[in-house]
């Protein structure tokens, strides 16, 4: 049996590359998936938007496998008259379709204001946030570049960023546009994933977060892999294994071993204990404490505090096999569509999800290929009373969405799974089903993620590391918390 001197839990984005990482630097290094398969949370993605450039490059995922089908997807707006919009180009550059001149121009200006300021904001997501503690120096020092970059905006448009990211992804929108498909599309594109509405305080900073991702270079556009994003997931995993990892499924890790003050290794489902110095945890920050290290070896405020992390998923993933393409009123189904309604309709997706329920009309991100249909749709209830319930309830009013969209696609329905965020939770190890492991709120940010005094990737135990989407930056398909990770660990060497 061969020995490694670091164990990562997790094969999703971040597992693998953190191991990718720091196998280059010589560990010797076992990573361990419950699943069947590596990949994690790719196998549920739809689309690329913040794969981390440093990842791509590093595991030369082009050498094992990733090909882009398309690197700058369009997005059809849907209209239940047909009346659709197509966003063009990174996030709508040129928007084709029947808009006021008077849109036109306030989202040319608007567009340009948020991607300068996602990219003022844009280094934070390579760097290990700052430590604000008494004695660490001087943490802020290391946001000088943010502050140099943001003063480069000038004084205005510095006040301008403090004014948006203090206010909601409606106020902002209204305060602009008129046009209510295209504010429901970006009122939809603003909270995916996240579980807050566009009237929720701070929802632009998420927004900020997302649109500061890139595919090949280009800033805030969608990429979509040859085969799926599962495909990336599957890039990267023979990336590790070429750089000599071994990995190893159907391995669901169950405890984390810590004798006296000192972690020793970690034990599995099979009732196997493996040994090493170094585990790296690349699954939830909450379900790392609370499940596997245990109260027993956290102090008190920690554990409290890792109960208190906010983890509630609000979308769910429904695939549907077809047999035949449906008609979307003659949209061009290579696109991602989304039918989202009015802002207002956002807004009233997610007011049932607060107390459990099932909203009427959920809005829906949809990609097509050969025979079948996936959707991603906002919001689901993460913890309804009755789940089965809930379930059929969400399945119904999908497929109704659908039914005025795409008149005849029941008819065409042969099979339809739906995951609720429960269900995602149950089969991905993601608490409450949430796309980032933790919400991407303003309280779970920067130096508070997943949460103050662990948020350097260093876990509160001696050889513990935490490199999950739950850490600083958070989610998408983008390995960056784990390259984080491993270059803190290089750090701390
Ligand atoms: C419905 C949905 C749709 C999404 N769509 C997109 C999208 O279109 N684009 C995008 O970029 N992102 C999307 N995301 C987000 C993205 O999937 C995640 O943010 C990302 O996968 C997180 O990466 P990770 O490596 O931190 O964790 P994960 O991908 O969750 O990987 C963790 C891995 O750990 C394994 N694991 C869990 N517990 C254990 C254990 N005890 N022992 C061993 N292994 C364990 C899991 O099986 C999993 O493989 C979506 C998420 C959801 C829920």
């Amino acid at each position: 049996m061969p020995s490694f001197d670091t164990i990562i839990i997790g094969a999703g984005p971040n597992g693998l590359a953190a191991a990718h990482r720091l196998a280059s630097k010589g560990a010797k290094v076992l990573v361990l998936e419950a699943a069947d398969a590596p990949g994690g949370g790719a196998g549920l993605a739809h689309l690329s938007y913040n794969l981390d450039p440093r990842v791509e490059t590093a595991m030369n995922l082009a050498a094992h496998g990733l090909e882009w089908l398309d690197r700058n997807l369009a997005t059809t707006v849907l209209s239940p008259d047909g009346n659709r919009l197509r966003l063009e180009g990174p996030v709508g550059a040129r928007i084709a379709g029947d808009l006021p001149e008077a849109d036109r121009a306030a989202w040319a200006a608007l567009r340009a204001r948020l991607l300068r300021f996602a990219a003022v904001l844009s280094p934070l997501n390579q760097m290990t946030p700052p430590r604000i503690v008494r004695g660490a120096g001087n943490p802020m020092g290391k946001l000088a570049m943010i502050a140099l970059r943001a003063r480069m905006l000038g004084a205005a448009e510095v006040r301008e960023l403090g004014r948006i990211l203090l206010t909601n992804v409606h106020d902002l929108l209204d305060d602009e546009l008129s046009d209510p498909r295209l504010k429901g599309a970006l009122a939809f594109e603003a909270t995916l994933g996240g579980w807050l509405g566009p009237r929720s305080p701070n929802s632009v900073l998420p927004w900020l977060v997302r649109l500061a991702g890139q595919t090949a270079g280009v800033q805030g556009a969608l990429g979509l892999p040859k085969g799926g994003m599962a495909e990336l997931g599957s890039a990267m995993a023979r990336a590790v294994v070429a750089q000599g990892v071994t990995l190893r499924c159907d391995a669901r890790v169950t405890r984390i071993l810590v004798e006296g003050e000192r972690l020793v290794g970690v034990s599995l489902a099979s009732g196997e204990d493996i040994q090493a110095a170094r585990v790296v945890s690349c699954i939830a920050p909450k379900t790392t404490l609370l499940g596997l290290v245990g109260p027993r070896h956290l102090d008190a405020g920690l554990y409290t505090r890792a109960r208190h992390l906010k983890a509630r998923g609000g979308a769910a993933k429904l695939d549907l096999r077809l047999k035949a393409m449906p008609d979307f009123r003659g949209a061009n189904l290579k696109d991602r569509l989304i039918l989202a309604g009015s802002e207002h309709d956002v807004e009233r997706a997610f007011n049932p999800v607060k107390y459990g329920r099932v909203p009427d009309h959920p809005g829906m991100e949809i990609v097509l290929s050969e025979g079948s249909l996936s959707a991603i749709a906002q919001f689901a209830p993460h913890a309804p009373d009755d789940r089965d319930a809930a379930r059929a309830a969400m399945l119904a009013a999908c497929l109704a969405q659908l039914e005025v969209h795409a008149p005849g696609i029941g008819a065409l329905v042969e099979r339809a799974d739906i995951l609720m965020p429960y269900d995602i939770e149950d089969r991905h190890g993601l608490p409450g089903g949430q796309w980032h492991a933790g919400e991407l709120s303003v309280e779970q940010m920067l130096f508070l993620r997943p949460l103050p005094g662990i948020a350097q990737y260093r876990g509160p135990i001696p050889g513990l590391w935490l490199a999950s989407a739950g850490c600083h930056p958070g989610g998408g398909v983008s390995g960056s918390a784990g390259w984080n990770a491993a270059l803190a660990m290089e750090a701390a060497e």
